[in-house]
């Protein structure tokens, strides 16, 4: 008993020590380390860790209908040049929290209720105060619709977005968000088709950065735009084989809202480039909510239903013209 006890404590004591001495090397070239490191070296640590932590919106479902996008739009224009000019992202925010994302419950007497607690309350913070998602809501929304309104060249207030179809030119849609598609693999349609003619004159909703352009498995020739301040990303898919953007684009170019940008066709499920292996000619139009980089070209994208958008840009329409008879090229009309 004494023996093993004596054992014992022998290992304890060799075990204690070598624990001691671990400890006193790591602290000795942790502290080495950060004696090396200038106030410029531990900023960019800081900043590293600050940037891990950040929180960001990781989904959206945008569920806002037609009417609510219409009423808060109206009340926003209407109201620009009076005393109080209501922000529509902010009334359909307010809205989103009374219905719990719940559009099917919509009422215009709701927004008509917020516009007069806003009035009656001096601000839109002292009527949201109590709503918890309040906030969320609000920054969702803006990423979306940040650029929809707002002041033109001439000085007038308004939509800033257009239509992806020319003016003129007839299609239809449904509401086809988060059908199955089996091209590939099971996967989810996070788009919208816009179910047009061979040709039709494809138009950039808003203005940004060429990001994608060229041949796609899935998309055919496809064309993904970024706004500029890089939250929405536009992605324009099927277009014509053979000829399917205006010419001169290129990634990294700049194109502004309303202009042509390519022509709708029936391109795309196939490895191979310039293959029509859609059935219907359609345009899709997609788009997605950018918070951080890390959510590009991820599993993690933000991709909302635009029906109700697309619904909604019928109200600006690009009106378009063959601009080039050789390349047989449209652009808008200015
Ligand atoms: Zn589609």
């Amino acid at each position: 008993m004494k023996n093993n006890f004596k054992q014992y404590s022998k290992r304890f004591l060799f075990s204690l020590i070598t624990v001691v001495i671990t400890v006193i090397l790591v602290s000795s070239h942790t502290f080495k380390s950060v004696q090396v490191s200038s106030d410029l070296d531990i900023q960019y640590i800081w900043d590293d860790i600050k940037t891990e932590k950040k929180d960001f919106i990781k989904w959206i479902d945008f569920n806002v209908c037609y009417d609510a996008l219409d009423a808060a739009y109206r009340l926003d224009v209407n109201s620009y040049t009076t005393d109080l000019h209501y922000n529509w992202i902010e009334i359909l925010a307010l809205l989103a929290c009374k219905y719990g994302n719940d559009f099917d419950k919509y009422s215009k007497k709701d927004l008509d209720s917020f516009a007069s607690q806003i009035k009656n309350a001096g601000s839109v913070e002292a009527v949201a105060k109590n709503m918890k998602y309040y906030d969320y809501y609000y920054e969702a929304y803006s990423a979306i619709l940040c650029e929809f309104l707002g002041v033109h060249e001439d000085g007038s207030y308004g939509m800033k977005v257009f239509l992806p179809i020319a003016k003129n030119y007839s299609f239809s849609h449904y509401k086809d968000f988060g059908a199955s598609r089996s091209y590939g693999f099971s996967r989810t349609h996070l788009g919208n088709d816009l179910m047009g003619s061979i040709g039709t004159p494809i138009i950039a909703v808003e203005t940004g950065t060429i990001f994608h352009l060229g041949w796609n498995q899935y998309g055919g020739w496809r064309i993904g735009i970024r706004s500029l301040d890089g939250k929405r990303y536009y992605y324009y898919a099927h277009m014509r084989k053979n000829h399917p953007y205006v010419q001169g684009l290129e990634e990294g170019m700049v194109v502004n809202a309303g202009d042509v940008i390519g022509y709708l066709g029936m391109t795309g499920y196939s490895i191979k480039e310039n293959v029509n292996n859609i059935n219907v000619p359609h345009l899709h139009f997609g788009m997605q909510i950018v918070f951080d980089e890390s959510q590009m070209d991820s599993s993690k994208e933000i991709w909302i239903d635009v029906y109700n958008i697309v619904e909604f840009l019928k109200k600006n329409r690009s009106s378009v013209y063959m601009s080039d008879s050789e390349t047989k090229d449209y652009s808008r009309v200015k």
